[in-house]
This record gives C-alpha cells, structure tokens and sequence, in this order.
C-alpha cells in the first residue's frame, strides 16, 4: 500500500521505517528541515536500537522517502498524522496547534477516498472535530484514529508486533471500510494474532489517555508506599515483590524509584486532567493530580537527600549517573535525571554528569552543566554518586572500582536498581528510595 506519515519524531519516523519495512511504500514529510535531511540520508535522528537498520534497510529498497514537501502525499491512500501533542505553555491541556497545522496542510493534497490516520494522543473529543473539518475540506475522505502504545528504547518491535491495535472509526459503511484498510496496513500483526479492538473515536482516544493513567498510577502507588517506607524503615522493594506476586497486581511497573517523566506520562494524565474539567468531569480524575505531585516529590527527595548526605550543596562535587528519562532512549522530556542534575547544580553543587545517549540532548537544554563521556570520568573526586537512569552502564558498575576514582563512597539509587549489599561491602555508604 503507499503511506505518508506526517510528523517524523520518536513517533512518526520509526511508524515510517517500519511500514516501508513491512512492504509499504512510504512518504515521511516533517517541517523540520534537518531531521528530514538526516532521514533522507537514512540517519535516525534520535537514539532508538534497531531503527538505524530498518531505516538503512526501507531506504535501500526504494520503498521509503522523506521531504519536507506536503505534495508527495498525493498518491498515497492512507495518511498517519503522528505531530507531537505537548502540554501548553502556561495550562495543563494539550497544544494542538501542531495537529491543526498538519492537518491543513495534509488536505491540501488528499483526496476522495483517502484515509487519514490520527496516531497522535490527542483529548477525547479531537477526532470527532477533525472529522468535521475533513469532510467539509475533501468529502470521500475518512478519519480513523489508531492510537499509538510504542514504548521508546523498544519502538520498532512495538511498532512492527504491537500489543494490540484500536481503530477509532466513524458508524457504517465508512466505518467498516476504514478497519478494512488499516487490517492491510497492519495485515502481518492482524495475521499473527494481534486484538483489533473496533471502536469510535472517543472510545479510541481514551483507550490511550487512560493506558497512560493507569501506569502513571502504579508508578505513583508504589512511590508512594517508598514515602511511607521511609517513615517506617519498611524496605519498599521487597514489599513491591511481596504484592506483585498478586497476579491481579503484578510486579511490572512496581519498581520504586524517582518516578516517571518523558514526552507522554506527565503531559498525557495533565491534559487528561484539563480535558475532564472542560467536560464537567474534573472529579472523576482528580486522582491524577496527586498521581503528579507524588511523582514531582521524588525528584525532591533525591535532592533532600544529597543535600542531606553532604550538609549543604553549595561546592559539593555530585557525579550524575543519567540523563534520559528512561534507559535506551536519548529523550529528555520532562526527564528527572535532567531536572534533578539542574536542580543540584542551582544548590550551588559542582555537577558532573553522564549518559550513554543523552548527552546532546542535555547539553542543548542545560548548557551550564558539565558532561562526560563515561562513568569513570563523572564520578572522579566526586563527594558523592547519584543514579537516576537505570542503563545498563551504570547498573553493572563496580562498587570496589568506581570506589577509588571517588573522593567520598556515598550514592544514591534513585531507581533502586543497584544490589546494596555489594555496595556496601565495597565500603560505600548506600541510599535507596523508600529502602
Ligand atoms: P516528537 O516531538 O518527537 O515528533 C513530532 C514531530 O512532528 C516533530 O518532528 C515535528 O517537527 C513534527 N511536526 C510538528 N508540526 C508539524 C507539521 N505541521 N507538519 C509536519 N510535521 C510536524 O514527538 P513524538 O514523541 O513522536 O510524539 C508524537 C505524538 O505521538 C504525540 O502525540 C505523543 O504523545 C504520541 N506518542 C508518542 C510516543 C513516544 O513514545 N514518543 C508513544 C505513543 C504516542
């Protein structure tokens, strides 16, 4: 089938990739220049394992193309819109300026028949305004949303055998058409066993919003069992151990630590929030409200207890282990590495910090910090180690090693990640959260 894909971040690029890889042909189209220059040359413009060779591979076959230009997509029957979605400047709802200027783009050049695919996370109520707008722009046209699960650091896998597909689509035959369309699109996961959940758009654009809720609350729950934790002198791991063997609870996304962060938890339960006040519903998700402040106290309590730790920040040497806001993603959106590394660094501490992918990324947002290459090099004369993304990298390293580049052995697992006993065997002084 021919495809465009409009928008090609961590969303769109890789949904591009990966359909060429498929055997779609595909057109990716961006306005932003550079990243359409580096795709066109077959380079990722982010970190994400295994999208480098997929692009190599969909570039060589002739299959996937990249412009800046909104024409290429005539010719191409369905369309994803994959813009980003961020939070507001100044509120807590979604920006959709980008969405609306895609889409005006796009319809320019589509035509009867065509279908367009939202795969953006969007508020609920978006799709049915977008409908509107298609049908008076290119009647024949139709909307479905498809919204998207992919976690970064695995996108291509999630991409190429998602979990499960939702189609967003109008009632009757238009309907019906539209599944039938994107069934071809996804014709290998749906031939593998892949659930087709076949639903309207509202039901679509929730499914997503509230994945997203769901997660960030049990992250959020288990933190906040570490606070109390900590009042107690309980051991917040081995409690999550001992619930998770509740298979109605599950050990997955129990993990105790600084929380969550990234381009789609905390804008997502934000303009959640801000969509179920404009609907009169504010109540039924207030929740979520304290979901967030929960996880912002933890990005504190890394900061308490470094200060805690050291007696004061101001010319302390604190060696920062990660930046992204996840392992195996260069992404720093709304990171708490990021955002605990700078907060440090306004206490008055010397930061140094480091991370596998993340680096440029940081060092265009907070230009004031210094960055090294590797551990080795972050932690040498530091007063105290800080971990807060869990990359292999870090995990493995070797308490008796790191032990003598240090000045004082003092970390802090800010993802509990790290064996304590090892640790302070090795002589270290040793702080979990909620631990
Ligand atoms: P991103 O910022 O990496 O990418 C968005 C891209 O859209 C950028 O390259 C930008 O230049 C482009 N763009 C903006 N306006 C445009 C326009 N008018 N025409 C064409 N391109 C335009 O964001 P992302 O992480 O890829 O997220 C995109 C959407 O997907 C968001 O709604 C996000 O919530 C959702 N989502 C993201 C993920 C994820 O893990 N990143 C997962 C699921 C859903």
């Amino acid at each position: 089938m021919r495809l465009s894909v409009i928008g090609c971040g961590y969303l769109g690029a890789v949904h591009a990739a990966a359909m060429a890889g498929l055997g779609h042909t595909v057109v990716g189209v961006d306005v932003d220049e550079a990243k359409i220059a580096a795709l066109s040359q077959a380079r990722a413009p982010f970190f994400e394992p295994g999208l480098p060779e997929v692009l190599a591979s969909a570039m060589a076959s002739g299959r996937l193309s990249f412009t800046t230009d909104f024409s290429a997509v005539a010719g191409a029957e369905v369309h994803f819109v994959a813009v980003g979605t961020p939070q507001s400047a100044g509120s807590d709802a979604a920006d959709l300026r980008f969405v609306d200027a895609a889409f005006a783009s796009l319809l320019e050049h589509v035509s009867p028949g065509d279908v367009i695919v939202g795969k953006s996370t969007v508020p609920v109520g978006t799709a049915a305004r977008l409908a509107q707008l298609v049908a008076g722009r290119v009647p024949g046209a139709t909307l479905a949303w498809n919204p998207e699960f992919l976690r970064e650091g695995f996108a291509v896998q999630d991409t190429v055998s998602p979990d499960r597909l939702v189609y967003g689509v109008p009632s009757g035959e238009e309907g019906v058409r539209a599944a039938r369309i994107l069934d071809e699109v996804y014709a290998s996961a749906v031939a593998a066993g892949t659930p087709v959940i076949v639903t309207d758009y509202a039901t679509a654009e929730l499914v997503k919003v509230a994945a997203n809720a769901f997660l960030a609350t049990k992250i959020s729950f288990i933190n906040a069992m570490a606070e109390i934790a900590e009042a107690t002198g309980a051991d917040v791991t081995q409690l999550a151990d001992a619930i998770g063997h509740d298979a109605r609870i599950g050990r997955r996304f129990l993990n105790a630590g600084v929380g969550f962060g990234g381009g789609c938890l905390p804008k997502d339960i934000r303009a959640f929030s801000a969509r179920a006040r404009e609907l009169g519903r504010g109540e039924s998700v207030r929740f979520l409200e304290e979901v967030d402040k929960i996880n912002l106290r933890r990005r504190d309590r890394v900061v308490d207890l470094v200060r805690e730790e050291t007696g004061g920040l101001h010319g302390v040497r604190v060696a920062v282990l990660g930046l992204a806001f996840k392992p195996h993603s260069d992404d720093i959106r709304d990171s708490p590495a990021l955002d605990i590394a700078v907060r440090l660094a306004e206490g008055g501490a010397i930061v140094t910090a480091t991370d596998p992918e993340a680096i440029p990324n940081a060092r265009r947002r907070a230009p004031h910090l210094t960055y090294t290459d590797t551990a080795a090099d972050a932690v040498a004369d530091a007063d105290i180690v800080v971990l807060i993304t869990e990359w292999p990298e870090f995990t493995n390293l070797d308490p008796h090693t790191l032990g003598h580049l240090v000045t004082h052995k003092t970390i802090i697992d800010g993802r509990n990640a790290l064996n304590p006993d090892a640790w302070r065997t090795a002589g270290w002084k040793f702080r979990g959260l909620g631990r």
